[in-house]
This record gives C-alpha cells, sequence and structure tokens, in this order.
C-alpha cells in the first residue's frame, strides 16, 4: 500500500477541546468525553506553573532574578541569551533588559536567517546596549548534515539546528564562566508535550552522527556536538543552568508582538519559527506534503489551552493555507539551489518511506546501563538532599 493511500484511509478524530487530531505519527489519544491526552498533560502542568497565584511567581521570579545576578562571569555577563529575533527569544531579551539581567546575546547563522529575522537581531541590540555575539556555523559541513537528514527520511529536520544551538551555548557559557542560559522556551506557546512522534531528541548525539555517518559527504570537524558526557560535565561539574523565565510572566504572544513592535521596532515575519527560511519551508511545505503533519495544529491548540485563541479562530486559522503558495515555490527554488539539489532528486526524497530516528540507532540504547545507573545515583542523591534540607 502507498503511502498516500495509508494517509488517505486514515480517519483522523480531532479533540473537542483543542484542535489536535490522532494519526500514525502522534501518540493522540482520547478521553470518553472525546478531549485529548494533550489537553489533560498541558491542564496538569499549567496548575503546578502558569496558574499558580501572581503573587507566588513573583516571588520564584525575584528569587531567580537575583540568584541570577550574584554571578556575574569573567566577562561581566551574568547570563547568556540565544536570540533567533523570533517573538519568544525577542521578548526574552526585552524582558530580561527591565529585570536589570546584563545577559551577553548570541546569534546562531546556520545559513538561512531570513531579512527579518537579521534585521530584528540588530534593532533589538542596538535599541536595548547588549552586547552580540553572532556563530557562525560552517555552511559546508551544516549542508551536509541537514542534507543527510532530508536524505535519511526522518521527521524532525531541525535536530542539527537545534543541537548546534544547545550545544554553543553550554560552550560560550563555560568558556566565559557564565552559569545561566535563558531559554525563551515556555508553556504557554511551546509546551514541550512527547504526543507528537515529529519532536527529536534534539541532544541525542549518537543518533545525529549515525545519520551523518550514513548519509553524509563530508567529515565534521567544526559542528558542535553535545554529548551524554558533554552535557554531564556542563550540568554537574561546571554547572550551568538553563532558566525558563517566561514562564514566570504572564507571556501573551500578540500582546509581546505589539509591545516588541511598539518598542523596538520589531517586525512580524509570520508564522511560528517563519524567521528562518528553511524552518518556514520544511513546517510549512515538507511537513504537510510528505508527513501529512499540520504543525500550526500543536501551535493554535497550545495558544488554545493557555487561553489566547479559541478553537473557532483556530480552525479557521487553519483553512488558509501555512503560507502563500507562490511564497512556497520561491522557497522551494531557493533550498534546494542553496542545497544543490536537482528537482528529482528532491521529488524522489519527498515520496521515501517515512523512516523513524530510532532506526539509525539512539543515545538511549547506546548507553542504555550506564544511563539506568546515573539516574539511580540522581535520584538517591536528591532524595538525601531533601531529607538533609
Ligand atoms: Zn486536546
Amino acid at each position: 500500500m502507498n503511502r498516500k493511500k495509508q494517509v488517505k484511509e486514515y480517519t483522523y478524530t480531532v479533540c473537542k477541546r483543542c484542535i489536535l487530531n490522532n494519526g500514525p505519527l502522534t501518540y493522540t489519544t482520547f478521553d470518553d468525553k472525546g478531549i485529548c491526552n494533550n489537553c489533560r498533560n498541558f491542564e496538569a502542568l499549567a496548575k503546578k506553573t502558569l496558574w499558580i497565584s501572581r503573587n507566588r511567581n513573583n516571588k520564584k521570579l525575584k528569587d531567580i532574578l537575583s540568584t541570577i545576578k550574584k554571578v556575574r562571569g569573567r566577562s561581566g555577563y551574568d547570563c547568556i541569551l540565544g536570540l533567533s529575533g523570533g517573538a519568544d527569544s525577542s521578548y526574552l531579551a526585552y524582558m530580561a533588559h527591565a529585570w536589570g539581567l546584563h545577559p551577553l546575546v548570541v546569534h546562531f547563522d546556520n545559513g538561512w536567517n531570513s531579512e527579518i529575522a537579521v534585521k530584528n537581531i540588530h534593532a533589538i541590540v542596538n535599541k536595548l546596549g547588549y552586547d552580540l555575539y553572532t556563530y557562525v556555523i560552517d555552511w559546508d559541513e551544516f549542508r551536509d548534515i541537514q542534507l543527510a537528514y532530508v536524505k535519511a527520511s526522518v521527521i524532525d529536520l531541525e535536530v542539527p539546528t537545534d543541537h548546534f544551538i544547545y550545544a554553543t551555548l553550554y560552550e560560550i557559557a563555560q568558556k566565559r564562566g557564565i552559569k545561566y542560559i535563558l531559554d525563551g522556551n515556555n508553556i504557554a506557546t511551546e509546551f514541550p508535550g512527547g504526543s507528537w512522534k515529529w519532536n527529536y531528541s534534539k541532544i541525542d548525539l549518537i543518533n545525529l552522527l549515525n545519520i551523518h555517518k550514513k548519509f553524509g559527504t563530508i567529515k565534521l570537524r567544526k559542528f558542535p556536538k553535545l554529548g551524554l558526557f558533554q552535557r554531564l560535565y556542563y550540568q554537574h561539574i561546571a554547572r550551568i543552568k538553563t532558566v525558563y523565565l517566561l514562564n514566570y510572566v504572564d507571556y501573551n504572544k500578540k500582546k509581546a508582538k505589539e509591545t516588541l513592535k511598539k518598542e523596538l521596532g520589531w517586525k512580524d515575519y509570520g508564522g511560528k519559527h517563519y524567521e528562518s527560511i528553511f524552518t518556514r519551508f520544511y513546517q510549512g511545505y515538507m511537513l504537510p506534503k510528505k508527513f501529512n503533519i499540520d504543525k500550526r495544529r500543536i501551535h493554535f491548540s497550545n495558544l488554545i489551552w493557555s487561553g489566547q485563541m479559541t478553537r473557532r479562530e483556530a480552525l479557521r486559522e487553519l483553512k488558509k493555507p501555512t503560507y502563500s503558495k507562490r511564497d512556497q515555490e520561491l522557497d522551494k527554488t531557493y533550498v534546494l539551489k542553496k542545497f544543490g539539489l536537482h528537482s528529482e532528486e528532491f521529488e524522489k526524497m519527498m515520496r521515501a518511506p517515512i523512516v523513524p530516528h530510532e532506526v539509525y540507532g539512539t543515545e538511549d540504547q547506546k548507553y542504555s546501563l550506564l544511563i539506568y545507573i546515573l539516574t539511580r545515583v540522581m535520584r538517591i542523591s536528591n532524595s538525601i538532599k531533601k531529607k538533609v534540607n
């Protein structure tokens, strides 16, 4: 049976509260009221974090900010902030200034920045008086890894970019003696649920290297890596912590964008994560066409959960194309040219059967015993700490 037929024959059920559906590439299940597990998971987490009283949230935020401010690194920064030019990280940069933090702003240039993203970054840094460190990836290596992922027919083509961002942030923090990394991820707009298979682990270096070994063509000499041992070193010996400060404020995407436009001359670039041309093409063209996934379902559902969009609005928006057909074609030409791919080769890759990431081997499989022992040791050490306290 070919894939198109499989997709066509699958009958989707859509959640009655959000707009997520089930399907072969999700773990979505429904209760007897037709509400999905993602809605329930969000509720449970939000009760513990988002919906706790304003005063308690404020106190927590104050405590975290004063802890961050206590440790200035060798170069005078108390934290690092990764800035993509998108709404979440831009708003975090704006708030960090209001909170009196001194971040070193780091931007990752993986070769796919849109013009608007670059303008946004410079506007923010200039207006807020931040120092900007732009890390430019070796394009030949990065192109080789991204292409390897496309050839491997796996679903999460964003792993190389995200891996590279996390690895670089840790590396810079460690070199400069900075103990805190500010991350724009947040529950209100980016709930880290595990109910969809398009989101593969961004820190699985074994999977990344195996995919590249099989489908890559050049040696990786400069690509920043974040394996299990590097993570253990950064987190437990260098004691570098990642903090998600947008979870402590009433983060409303629409209001945040208005503030950014008014205060910093920031410009909107359309869909979520569309500040990168590759991401726009991957989310708006490749995911729907090859994997039959419309990522807007999760983005809009997230806004429904946090009370920033109604279900009706979400369904109405979903009927529109991911972005204009004309821009999709322009992006396709641009992406193929940048990758050095012929149209026929690309179409063949688009038609190839989907392969789960796990097929190529994972960190969990390779270090299963070590991970088991480490988890046990950490559990025991945490319970001792709790008892002592
Ligand atoms: Zn739901």
